[in-house]
């Protein structure tokens, strides 16, 4: 169904990211100096710059941080808009750029979301999306 989105770049410092996406995982960083737990999966701490991070597997829930609606986006398949980006705050801490899949009318700022997976053409990808939790 959305099987056309543009495919994410796999470098050595988000594969094992990308692969456990594909397993229908969302795994976090957290770093072993400082304890802050991040995203995007640099390989870096983002906070103290130490290399000692670990992988966390993140319960895949949170809430909308805030959002906003592209009703149209450059390489993007018309039949996935309008599009709902939001940040999403996971309930380790962590914000993520995603996008939230359900109808522009119904996303709140605090709406409780839960993670999902959109394959894409690629093989051992799959894209974290949210999708309303409704509690
Ligand atoms: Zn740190």
């Amino acid at each position: 169904m959305s099987e056309s989105r543009p495919v994410p770049e796999v470098t050595p410092e988000t594969e094992r990211y990308w692969e456990a996406a594909a397993d229908g995982r969302l795994l976090l960083r957290e770093c072993q100096d400082c304890g802050l737990t991040y995203h995007y999966p640099r390989a870096l701490c983002p906070d103290c710059f130490s290399d000692d991070v670990a992988w966390l597997e993140a319960a895949g829930t949170g809430e909308v941080y805030s959002y906003s609606v592209a009703r149209s986006m450059s390489g993007w398949p018309d039949d996935d808009l309008p599009l709902v980006v939001a940040y999403v705050e996971l309930d380790e801490g962590p914000r993520m750029v995603t996008n939230v899949d359900c109808d522009p009318d119904e996303v709140a700022v605090g709406a409780r979301v839960a993670v999902r997976f959109v394959d894409v053409d690629a093989d051992d990808v799959a894209i974290p999306v949210f999708v309303l939790a409704g509690d």
